[in-house]
């Protein structure tokens, strides 16, 4: 049969494909993806400011890589909180006073015979000098220390009617105690975020982490408060600190325990 234009228009042919709907446009990359792009992307052992920037790494105060860094702590210590043993402020208080140049394991074995020996702030205001030296002898500087608790003991009791004050302000006025103490006091006693605690964990780790580039204590308070939302003030202290007694050491970090480990650059890295 002779093929006609007609008939070989109706000739059933192969279908055509059904058209696809057309595809949503893909999400804008954000900020935060790209940290965690380089997190996954193997830029293990990136060190330095300068080769964390090839790498593709945000840094410093990158608000993305600030969020990175709190959700990694989050994750590997939820609920930690000061490892010094107390009932109350002013014991917190003490015990704070007592922690300096010492571990909080050792402060803790004095303070459980020295808080039932002295129970009350007028028992260390009017303390022997000599027995409080003796007592708290184990935890070092213990003559500087004596004074500072018997003199910030006397104020609290003569002039804030026994009661630890609840501000940085009058805090600052007691002998022995300057903001890393009244920091602590504030915010694990009372839950009031004033500031960061700033001890020597928390400077190491926040330099480590390029957080601050700052060495003097007050500057890098000024730096984390900056950086951080102001939530996490009390926890993020408490984290660091946990952190710097065991994985970021001060002499050789166990970076390969650590789960900041890719979006860390610092220098003294040991992978
Ligand atoms: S342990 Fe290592 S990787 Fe982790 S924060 Fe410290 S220096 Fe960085």
């Amino acid at each position: 049969m002779k093929r006609t234009r007609a008939n070989s228009a109706k000739k059933p042919g192969p279908r055509k494909p059904a058209r696809k709907p057309a595809r949503k446009p893909a999400r804008q990359a954000t900020r935060g993806d790209a940290v965690q792009q380089a997190a996954a992307s193997g830029t293990a052992g990136v060190k330095g400011r300068a080769a964390a920037r090839k790498a593709g790494l945000l840094i410093s105060g990158d608000p993305a890589r600030v969020r990175a860094i709190l959700a990694k702590l989050d994750e590997a210590y939820p609920n930690v909180t000061s490892a010094l043993e107390y009932r109350d402020a002013f014991q917190l208080l003490i015990a704070t006073i007592l922690s300096a140049q010492c571990t909080d394991v050792r402060v803790n074995e004095v303070t459980r015979t020295l808080f039932p020996k002295y129970p009350t702030p007028e028992a260390f205001a009017y303390a022997n000098p000599a027995e409080l030296e003796a007592a708290i002898r184990p935890t070092g500087f213990f003559r500087n220390k004596t004074k500072s608790i018997m003199a910030t003991s006397k104020k609290i009791v003569e002039e804030f009617s026994g009661a630890v004050p609840r501000n940085m302000e009058d805090l600052l006025t007691l002998p022995g105690v300057a903001r890393k103490t009244a920091n602590v006091v504030l915010g694990t006693a009372f839950g009031i975020a004033a500031g960061v605690v700033v001890d020597t964990h928390v400077m190491r780790v926040s330099a480590r982490l390029d957080l601050t580039q700052e060495t003097d204590p007050r500057k890098i308070e000024q730096d984390l408060t900056r950086l951080l939302p102001k939530e996490k003030w009390i926890l993020f202290a408490h984290q660091l600190i946990w952190h710097g007694r065991r994985v970021c050491i001060a002499r050789k970090p166990r970076c390969m325990e650590c789960n900041l480990e890719r979006i860390c650059y610092a220098k003294d890295k040991t992978v």
